[in-house]
């Protein structure tokens, strides 16, 4: 029987047959995927991969796929954009129970809802950009308020003119009558028209991984990703993770003033007024796509205070590590990094639903964004129900499926590290927290295996790693999307102690490949 053509992905699919990952599975649960085998028989396959991070309750929990029948045969309302959405706010008011345990005085924050990760970061960007050019706005009413009330000032005599103008370029001498003052502030609005124009900024970090839209992609550092789209959107400024002198000098050249007036002592006095220029920070708190890399306490602190200085907002995209994934609902929380805004997706549908969502601390909140920014399916009926119960099941009995994503995910670390141990030739390191975790090998492009050395310097390591794992051992990893040669483990809560067991004969069997170069069997399992 002819294969049928592939429409969808051809390439990728195509890719992913030479490696024997082209697997069509009909079934999932907990963390197997099945496939049916030449007999029509299920075959179970160890899903480490946990859909990119959208199964910390693993396939199909079944308290989510009965709610979601029951939604459907309700005849619960999916779509009835513009009317209210209680459900949607019972979200918001877990999510700020959650805000307020995990950062105690957190203000509350409102919740924007967004259909996918990297649309919840745009959605971040947005509200930063909207919320600066009402800053800017209100800047200059107020410079413009200021020079009014100098004026009159200066008519009524209740104000003398100014006697240095040294702030303004160009060699403006010190206006000596009513019209020259009012030559000097058409000269002071000019040059702030001129700062006006500067473009926004904002920071994001090297290795950074926020999406893959046409605006988020700027934001995500690996140019494979990135470059080909870069015209079509703002240059982001990368700085180098856990470096806060570095982010405090690339910021401060970003600077820009405006200059206004003011009456001090009875002189009109020009005074130079910080311009937002500064748009935002994006910042994960343990990078994932870029290779599990977590941001120190000390840089969390530091930027925070940094951003305080010229109001800039700290965005923390929790889309990979939040929903309990690192034992805390939000792995901010964790080094004390306190954002204006959080980005959560993945897990928030539960594993069935589409959905995430943008907090924003409410005196940070523009409430006007609501009339600009929207989408057909965000905050449908459904998704947020099911988010709603997602989150119910996470914060049952204390929030015990943290405490058990941080138990899990210590018992595989342990195992890892003791495979490093066992292993130092072909484990370069084992990176993660919760599970959330990378398992990166040594490089092996000077290998003495040509098949092997040839993978590596292909850059596909990890996939003919991951094939192996696969095809001899049923078990399904994932890479990142910067590291060639690590490994993403991101399984469920549910992981149990003989399926980690099935990681680390599989884990073994792939270290004594790699120790022996055995390339045929690496090849040919
Ligand atoms: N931010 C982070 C930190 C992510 O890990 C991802 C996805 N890997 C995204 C944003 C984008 O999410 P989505 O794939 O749902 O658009």
């Amino acid at each position: 029987m002819n294969a049928p053509t592939r429409y969808a992905e051809a390439l990728l699919t195509g890719m992913l047959g030479a490696f024997g990952l082209d697997v069509e599975y009909v079934r999932a649960e907990k963390n197997s995927l099945y496939y049916l085998d030449d007999t029509g028989a299920e075959v179970p396959v160890l899903d480490l991969v946990g859909g990119w991070g959208s199964l910390m309750l693993g396939h199909n929990h079944p308290e989510i796929v009965a709610y979601a029948k029951e939604l459907l045969e309700t005849g619960w309302p999916v779509h009835s954009q513009h009317s209210a959405h209680p459900v949607a706010d019972q979200v918001g008011a877990v999510l700020n129970g959650i805000v307020g345990r995990e950062f105690p005085g957190a203000e509350p924050h409102s919740v924007v809802f967004a259909n996918s990760g990297a649309e919840a970061v745009e959605a971040a960007v947005k509200h930063c950009e909207f919320d600066r050019v009402l800053r800017m706005k209100s800047l200059f009413e107020q410079i413009e308020w200021n020079a009014d009330v100098a004026l009159t000032a200066l008519r009524e005599g209740a104000a003398a003119l100014p006697d240095d103008t040294s702030l303004l370029p160009g060699d403006m001498p010190a206006p000596t009558t009513v019209e020259e003052f009012g030559a000097l502030l058409g000269a002071v609005a000019a040059h702030n028209l001129e700062r006006a124009a500067t473009a926004p900024v904002f920071f994001a970090l090297e290795r950074a991984f926020h999406g893959k839209l046409v605006g988020s992609t700027q934001f995500t550092y690996n140019p494979l990703f990135r470059a080909a789209f870069a015209s079509l959107g703002r240059e982001v400024c990368f700085v180098p993770p856990n470096d806060a002198a570095a982010f405090e000098d690339i910021l401060s050249e970003h600077r820009v003033t405006v200059l206004d007036v003011e009456v001090v002592d009875g002189v009109i006095t020009l005074v130079e007024r910080e311009f937002p220029a500064v748009a935002g920070l994006l910042v994960e708190p343990i990078q994932g796509e870029g290779g599990i890399h977590a941001l120190t306490p000390e840089f969390a602190a530091r930027i925070r205070e940094i951003c305080d200085e010229v109001r800039c907002p700290i965005v923390v995209d929790e889309i990979q590590t939040g929903m309990g994934r690192t034992g805390t609902f939000f792995a901010s929380s964790a080094i004390g990094l306190v954002g204006d805004a959080y980005v959560l997706g993945k897990s928030l549908g539960g594993g069935i639903a589409k959905t995430s969502a943008m907090l924003v601390r409410q005196s940070r909140y523009r409430p006007e964004f609501e009339l600009v920014h929207s989408s057909t399916f965000a905050k449908d009926g459904f998704s947020t129900a099911v988010a709603l119960r997602t989150l119910e099941l996470l914060e049952v009995d204390d929030g015990a499926a943290y405490d058990r994503a941080a138990e899990r995910g210590e018992r595989i670390l342990a195992m890892l590290r003791e495979l490093a141990g066992a292993y130092p030739d072909v484990v370069a390191d084992v990176r993660g927290k919760g599970l959330l975790i990378g398992l990166e090998f040594a490089d092996q492009s000077q290998a003495a295996s040509p098949v092997i050395r040839q993978k590596a310097l292909a850059g596909l390591l990890v996939f003919q790693l991951g094939s192996y794992l696969q095809l001899a051992h049923h078990i399904r990893t994932g890479p990142t999307a910067s590291v060639p040669t690590m490994l993403r483990i991101e399984p469920s809560i549910y992981i149990s102690d003989e399926e980690i067991d099935q990681l680390r004969t599989g884990l073994v069997d792939v270290c004594e490949i790699l120790r022996h170069q055995d390339a045929l069997t690496l090849i040919h399992p």
